[in-house]
């Protein structure tokens, strides 16, 4: 192996004048150390100050880069979770300089930062009381944390057909595990309500359920709906708090909050707000979460309740979110989709691309059937695996389908057609 390169050689290089040297040998190190480990080089000194560079450049890249999402999938993890309403997003400049976040300009007292977004959350949803934490996550560590904390030997009750894996890995019982007791009760297929009362003794807290979310379970299979749930819970003296995840409607959400002490769902699922955990139940069990130390360890930053209250007074006054406006999509307005980008690509000789039904899906865990929707289905006269790339690096998230990529309509915007028809011309111009 050719030795690496010293140090100061690298650093001293003229394309490097005018880059910070602290930050610059940081990333020399990293670099020389990874080298050294796969026992890789290179061949001169240009292609090490190439590399150095592509890496300082990448620290200062753009945070984001736009998504075209041609996926099908509505939520998806991966690109976002769900597109927030611009109209607050150009407000947002308030906080560029200092905002009243704690202090009530009246008054000149301090107040709570959430104040204004809990009582909206009250009006929605119907709700005694309400908080707001950083994700959906933070919501199953607190609410276990404070009313059936391991520390003090106490125990939660759920479900072994509820052990499921949402998405990325996370799993609801392995948070719930790492603050309280699991007692499991029941077997992954069946759970009757005495396996919930056989399993209650002296250290029980709680009763948790998790949402499916993301799968379904046929045949021999049997749960115990959450009003029984809740009527245990109130007879034992224990809480009853369900994970809903994102149910889909406000509605649905506003009858599961009389059938429970707590519950809990992402707001970005469920109203298509930036990214944040919403706990509704009464006032003496979320005065009990507001109060625990953790709280301050999950609370929302400004700009996040800066949007979410914007969707929320959005949702008060009726108006539609970008998810709810794209599943109120039919299937004309899916196919004109379709046929749009598909004449806007006609007189590319290169390209074969036909018009084809596909089904779109909510995503995000977010459990339901698959949604009618159309898509531009394309060929380039290059490998498929090629072109999915291509379009991808230029944001074009599309799906691999046998030899060719699929350009699902569902979650893409109208007014982004034109703009990915340009990307494709562009690909087979560079490609030709
Ligand atoms: C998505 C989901 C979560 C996690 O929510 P985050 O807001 O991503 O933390 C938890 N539970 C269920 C059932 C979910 O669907």
């Amino acid at each position: 192996m050719q030795s690496l390169p010293a140090m100061h050689t690298l650093l001293d290089t003229p394309c490097f004048a005018g880059c910070d040297k602290s930050v610059l040998k940081a990333l020399a190190n990293e670099l020389l150390e990874e080298c050294r480990q796969n026992q890789h080089t290179y061949e001169n000194l240009a292609q090490w100050c190439n590399q150095l560079q592509a890496r300082y450049e990448a620290l200062l890249a753009p945070p984001f880069k736009k998504v075209y999402n041609a996926t099908g999938v509505l939520l998806s993890t991966n690109l976002g979770r769900a597109p927030l309403e611009s109209g607050a997003l150009r407000e947002l400049e308030i906080v560029n300089g200092y905002v009243d976040l704690e202090v009530d300009l009246q008054s000149t007292k301090r107040f709570e930062r959430a104040f204004q977004a809990q009582n909206l959350l009250k009006a929605i949803f119907n709700a005694p009381d309400a908080l707001i934490l950083n994700n959906n996550a933070s919501a199953l560590v607190l609410v276990a944390s404070a009313f059936a904390p391991k520390s003090k030997r106490k125990q939660t009750l759920l479900s072994y057909g509820q052990l499921v894996e949402i998405g990325g890995g996370f799993r609801a019982h392995e948070l719930l595990d790492s603050v309280t007791h699991l007692k499991l009760v029941g077997s992954t297929n069946k759970t009757y309500l005495r396996d919930y009362r056989d399993a209650c003794n002296d250290a029980s807290e709680l009763i948790v359920s998790v949402h499916w979310s993301n799968f379904s379970m046929e045949g021999f299979v049997a749960s115990v709906p959450s009003k029984s749930l809740f009527s245990l819970a109130q007879e034992k003296d224990l809480i009853f708090y369900e994970d809903l995840g994102s149910m889909q409607s406000v509605e649905d959400t506003k009858k599961a909050l009389k059938r429970t002490h707590l519950l809990s769902f992402s707001a970005d699922k469920l109203l298509g707000s930036a990214q944040a955990g919403i706990v509704l139940g009464n006032k003496t069990h979320i005065e009990a979460l507001r109060t625990h130390p953790l709280y301050r360890a999950f609370r929302v930053d400004k700009i996040t309740l800066f949007l979410l209250t914007k969707t929320l007074q959005g949702c008060l006054q009726g108006q539609k979110t970008p998810i709810e406006i794209f599943l109120a999509q039919d299937k004309d307005a899916l196919l004109n989709k379709a046929l749009k980008l598909h004449r806007a690509l006609s007189d590319l000789k290169a390209l074969k691309a036909f018009v084809i039904p596909t089904q779109a899906r909510v995503g995000g865990g977010v459990q339901g059937g698959l949604l009618e929707s159309f898509g531009v289905q394309i060929q380039a006269g290059m490998d498929v695996k090629a072109l999915y790339h291509i379009l991808y690096k230029r944001g074009v998230a599309g799906v691999m389908r046998a030899n060719c990529v699929v350009l699902d309509m569902y979650a893409l915007f109208e007014k982004d057609i034109s703009t990915i028809a340009q990307h494709i011309r562009e690909v087979l111009e560079a490609s030709a």
